[in-house]
């Protein structure tokens, strides 16, 4: 019975081995399996593998490689939603609040009452500005620093705004406290003799450029900035609080 026609195969244009591969290869199938020793008698040894052959090159006409798989954007782990300010940064509430992630490029969050992180989901709340303004902060200075230390972002607001421990105000979604960056690299609680004078203010000019309704700093810190807009004010001597406009303008 004649056996079937063999099927076409077409193989790949694989890159033609060199010459020199060739001989190499050739050159380890004929080395001596036998090694004479000193006291005349010959012993079988095991072959040693051949020289390591370098892998071919990469045909320059091979096309473009598959790019590495994109970073997801930290901005597609938020909910976004149409959040309104309501009345005022110390009277006022939060209507469809935001939640900043518990961290991201250049940024974590932290709880001020324990000094640990993340911060809870339900004092990371803001206006959808305050929460964008606080990514495009981080990625800036991830870039501007990527050996860090990231900035360390506080409070925000409650989940539906409101009175807040600790704060006067903080109840509308527009304002963020921000931890001082330390001298020594440490991502932790920082006072005016271990802050970084140099990287506290670039936090600050980011801000201002940004535009602000305030930035409130420590009375021991040294930070400028435009007057009526960065101020001192008591009680913040190891964080920077910062207040935005009221991103829908309402006002009520
Ligand atoms: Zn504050």
């Amino acid at each position: 019975m004649p056996l079937p026609p063999c099927p076409r195969i077409t193989l790949p244009d694989l890159p033609r081995p060199r010459a020199w591969m060739v001989l190499l290869g050739a050159m380890a199938a004929a080395l001596p399996l036998a090694t004479a020793i000193p006291d005349g008698s010959s012993h079988t040894v095991a072959a040693e593998p051949a020289v390591p052959v370098a892998p071919p090159p990469v045909p320059a006409d091979r096309g473009p490689q598959p790019a590495p798989a994109p970073v997801p954007d930290i901005r597609s782990q938020v909910v976004w939603r149409a959040s309104i300010a309501h009345g005022t940064a110390n009277d006022g509430w939060l209507e469809n609040g935001v939640v900043l992630p518990p961290e991201g490029p250049g940024f974590y969050t932290y709880n001020p009452v324990t000094q640990t992180r993340p911060n809870l989901p339900g004092r990371r709340t803001a206006t959808a500005t305050m929460v964008r303004d606080l990514i495009d902060l981080g990625e800036w200075w991830a870039g501007r620093h990527p050996a860090g230390p990231r900035l360390g972002i506080g409070d925000l607001s409650q989940t539906s705004g409101g009175a807040f421990e600790l704060h006067a105000s903080h109840r509308n979604g527009t304002d963020a406290d921000i931890r001082l960056p330390r001298r020594d690299g440490v991502e932790g609680p920082a006072d005016p003799s271990i802050y970084d004078r140099g990287m506290t203010q670039e936090v600050v000019d980011w801000w201002v450029r940004r535009g602000v309704q305030f930035i409130f700093y420590g009375p021991h810190l040294s930070v400028s900035g435009p007057a009526g807009e960065v101020e001192v004010w008591p009680n913040h001597d190891d964080h920077l609080h910062v207040r935005i406009p009221d991103p829908d303008g309402t006002g009520n």
